[in-house]
């Protein structure tokens, strides 16, 4: 026998099912396995991917050869279908050629409709539908789409334009008007007659009029679209082999705009923003699917009960919705009754929400498509819930079915749509924290604490960048903009930590302190004005936009406790404060990965003291400094240990240079001074004796500890005394202290000594033990290539992938906004690695400082507290190299949780 090349479908039979995706592709399996259900889809049939290698080894001759029998019957089984012909041109069939790859590429090759028109045909199909308007118009469309696309006219450049839509402008402006649709059926024609001409004057060939010769020229474009630059490129991307080819299906056009017994619409097996079981949908009678999209005329509800629930919003009495707008089920109701029936067929054999197209052509229904529905993070949860509660998905799927960014959406505000949708973008930056936000420009901190306290104010905080001395202005505003800095600056870090919505790195802002305003493209906005964030997508824009408040229930909660149940890693949170502490806690963190002692310093009294220790030029001032800070420090340690309950919480010794907390302004030096008896000249000279042409490399982390041991000393006993406090209240706390910036062996060892001295000392002052844990970021690669050495004094590691990303990559993490975009762009780098973790370069730092650690130390404990640790993608490749936990910011624990347990699930 022969090898079969083509597999037909069409009226409840199909030679091919859903589980051939490999040989017919995932569009052509689809389209079987509908048939095979008893769904009507216009008749059709695939050409196999395996025709498409092929192509490639014998030819276009030899393979229209080798295809011909079986094409031509499956189109005379199309043509029996739909009782009409090919190429006729008085009952004429058109038909639709799509590619569809074994895996989705989006984009790979455009669609061709309607072919089978020539200037012969379009009078048949007048004829037929009666509608001159739209046969002139399909027939325009095709030529374009055909000569795009199979003739090769469409432009390789974006700076070319389409030839096609360069005759539209022309006409368009003979004609003196503006809209495509103003043109008039004269003008179709007379485009049509010079879209053919240019298609003749470009690649010397009539425009085919044969219909079979124009199919043919369709299937090969398709074959030959695999191999085009885009594709070849997202296979790459994507890692899809070359030897999978692309099928090629062939199908029955249908048309909604046949008249009044005509229709077309979309439906949806749930609602898609809320979740709740209802089908819903809209509809068109006589009309083509566009124009349910498009807007031009108001699509109509499909039940009886949406088209209520719209005449209730829209205050229109029974009377005048029934005249007006009447649902599918009143005004087709037998079609309704069809559709409804099959609207649950579909989602009960998927298991999922489906998203459908139909179309009703002379009161027969067909379904175009159907695919899994794309839905909010609200209906994501309570979908996949009430799936499993119905008993249609198992655990595992319910779990599954989430994708984890989106809890997002349950966990912050957001935009209302309808405002959204009204709202003007004026610039785009990073998406460092999501989240909605709205409210008035203010530049500095000081006046948004201001505002906010006294007036009661909204405000976004505008500024280059942020340093710790904004953090109280953060606090209190509703959203933060930057204008330098990337995904793991200053900003960005402290605004996810906080909950709170940040745009960072829009580099198109030029921001003028003294002034005042922002300036954008021109366009100056001042204190004062309106500006609304969308820290989801990096998107800032004019005005006041309405947001929504964040809701979690019951679903969310029992999707946590689910995820639990399915994965092995642990999940921390990065938590500074008791308050954040709590936050995380709620959200089910079982500890926290890194408490970045700095931040504590900012508040109140603190930053005081801490500026004296920094700027007194002795050992003996410094200590004097520190034994004012110590209080403070101890009250701040034994609220975030009560509020963790007894889980481990990670204490990161004093990280960052020195430079970033003292006062860089007249006033804030003069002050200084005062306080510390000094001549303000003085001031002057230390601060700017700290500042360092590469900070991030420079004084900070354990240099500081190991030239100030002082300060190690102070914290120690901070810890130390806090967790004995607590004892004595009954309350049990799991302390794990952690030297930040290790390169070295011996910078720890140091600082280990220093800490086990101090808290011995304090043991014998309260005559009373704890257990406490003394462990290392692993934050430069020298410290990942020797982790054997290190772990053989540290007991635990934890991954600092901010800074082992900058320093493995050499990208400095404040300053990559300023060519990130362009190795986007230009596909140099397929994400940015700050916020997806690179796991062929520092995940395998990561992997191999692990294995080292462990070796020498088996119950090496092992967890990532950089960005990446709240970053689904990046939590499953820690799952995969045996972390115990991946600790992120509070309003990230719930993401990581479902990455978990997908990833533990995904391995088994
Ligand atoms: C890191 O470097 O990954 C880290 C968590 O520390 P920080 O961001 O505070 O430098
Ligand atoms: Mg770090």
């Amino acid at each position: 026998m022969s090898k079969k090349r083509v597999y037909t479908f069409g009226n409840g039979e199909a030679e091919g099912k859903a589980d051939m995706k490999l040989l017919l592709g995932g569009k052509g399996a689809n389209l079987a396995e509908m048939n095979l259900i008893g769904v009507p889809v216009p008749p059709g049939f695939t050409i196999t991917t395996e025709v498409c290698n092929e192509y490639y080894e014998v030819g276009q001759d030899k393979v229209v050869e080798l295809l011909k029998p079986e094409v031509e019957a499956a189109v005379a089984k199309i043509e029996g279908l739909m009782n009409a012909q090919f190429g006729s041109i008085e009952n004429p069939l058109l038909l639709s050629v799509r590619s569809g790859a074994p895996a989705s590429m989006p984009g790979m090759m455009d669609t061709i409709l309607n072919l089978g028109l020539n200037d012969e045909v379009v009078e048949g199909l007048i004829r037929k539908t009666g509608n001159a308007r739209f046969a002139w118009d399909s027939y325009r469309r095709f030529v374009q789409m055909y000569g795009d696309v199979v003739l090769g006219m469409k432009p390789t450049s974006k700076e070319e334009i389409d030839p096609f839509e360069a005759l539209i402008d022309e006409l368009k402006e003979e004609r003196g008007v503006e809209q495509d649709t103003d043109l008039t059926v004269e003008d179709l024609k007379v485009l049509v007659a010079r879209f053919k001409k240019a298609v003749k004057e470009q690649t010397g060939k009539d425009f085919p009029t044969d219909s079979y010769e124009q199919l043919w020229g369709a299937v090969m474009a398709v074959f030959r679209s695999w191999m085009n630059e885009r594709a070849i490129l997202y296979r790459k991307m994507e890692g899809i082999p070359a030897e999978w080819g692309t099928a090629v299906n062939v199908q029955a056009m249908v048309f909604g705009n046949m008249g009044e017994t005509s229709a077309t619409g979309v439906c949806f097996s749930r609602d898609s923003a809320t979740g709740e079981n209802l089908f819903n949908g809209e509809y068109l009678i006589n009309a083509q699917g566009e124009d349910v999209v498009a807007g031009i005329r108001t699509p109509r509800e499909i039940t009886k009960i949406g088209s209520q629930r719209w005449a209730e919003r829209a205050n229109v009495s029974e009377e005048e919705r029934v005249r007006e707008m009447p649902s599918l089920e009143e005004a087709m109701p037998e079609i309704y009754k069809e559709l409804h029936r099959l609207q649950l067929k579909l989602e009960e054999h998927y298991r999922d929400m489906q998203d459908m197209e139909f179309t009703v052509q002379e009161g027969k229904l067909w379904f175009l498509q159907t695919r899994s529905g794309k839905r909010t993070g609200q209906a994501m949860v309570k979908i996949a819930m009430d799936l499993l509660k119905e008993g249609k998905i198992d655990e595992k799927t319910a779990i599954k079915r989430i994708e984890p960014n989106k809890l997002d959406e349950l966990l912050h505000p957001v935009f209302d749509k309808k405002a959204l949708a009204k709202a003007t973008v004026i610039t785009r930056g990073l998406p460092a924290s999501p989240g909605a936000a709205t409210g008035q420009i203010v530049f500095f901190a000081e006046d948004a604490d201001r505002l906010h306290n006294e007036g009661g104010q909204r405000v976004i905080l505008v500024r280059l960048e942020t340093s710790p001395e904004d953090l109280a202005g953060m606090q209190v505003a509703e959203g933060i903009l930057t204008a330098r800095g990337g995904m793991t600056s200053h900003a960005a870090v402290v605004a996810r930590g906080m909950g709170k919505c940040c745009v960072s790195g829009a580099g198109a802002l030029q921001i003028d302190y003294k002034a005042r305003t922002l300036t954008v493209d021109g366009k100056v906005y001042r204190e004062g004005d309106f500006i609304s964030l969308n820290g989801t997508t990096g998107e800032v824009y004019e005005g006041m936009v309405d947001t929504k408040a964040a809701e979690m229930d019951a679903d969310f909660s029992a999707l946590m406790e689910l995820a639990n149940k399915y994965s092995r890693l642990k999940v921390r949170a990065n938590a500074d404060t008791g308050h954040d502490a709590a936050v995380a806690y709620s959200f089910g963190a079982e500890g926290i990965g890194l408490c970045r002692t700095e931040h504590m310093f900012f508040e109140g009294e603190k930053i005081v003291a801490m500026r004296r220790m920094i700027l007194s030029d002795s050992t003996e001032g410094r200590k004097e400094a520190l034994a004012k800070i110590l209080p403070f420090q101890k009250e701040d340690f034994k609220n975030i240990f009560r509020e963790m309950h007894g889980h481990p919480v990670t204490v990161r010794l004093l990280d960052p240079p020195l430079h970033e907390f003292v006062p860089h302004d007249a006033k804030g030096q003069e002050e200084m001074a005062k306080d510390m008896g000094l001549d303000v000249e003085v001031i002057r000279h230390r601060v700017s004796s700290l500042m360092e042409h590469n900070p991030m490399l420079g004084h900070r982390g354990c240099r500081l500890g190991n030239t100030y041991p002082e300060i190690t000393e102070m914290q120690t006993r901070a810890i130390i005394s806090a967790a004995l406090e607590l004892k004595r209240e009954g309350v049990m706390s799991e302390p794990e202290i952690m030297v930040p910036l290790t390169g070295i062996v011996y910078e720890f060892k140091e600082q280990e000594n220093v800490i086990r001295a101090t808290a011995e000392a304090v043991f014998e002052e309260y005559g009373d033990r704890i257990d406490y844990k003394v462990g290392t970021m692993i934050e430069i690669p020298r410290a990942a290539l020797t982790a054997d050495k290190i772990a053989a004094s540290a007991e635990f590691f934890s991954f600092g992938t901010n800074d082992l990303t900058q320093m493995t990559f050499g990208y400095s993490r404040d300053d990559i906004a300023s060519f990130l975009p362009i190795y986007l762009e230009k596909k140099i780098l397929k994400v940015d690695p700050f916020q997806v973790l690179d796991q062929n370069g520092v995940g395998q730092l990561v992997k191999m400082a692990t294995e080292k650690g462990r070796a020498k130390r088996p119950e090496l404990k092992c967890g990532i507290c950089g960005e990446h640790g709240g970053e689904p993608s990046s939590v499953k490749f820690c799952h995969k190299v045996g972390l115990n936990y991946v600790s992120c910011s509070p309003f990230r624990v719930p993401i990581a949780r479902v990455a978990a347990a997908q990833a533990a699930i995904e391995e088994a």
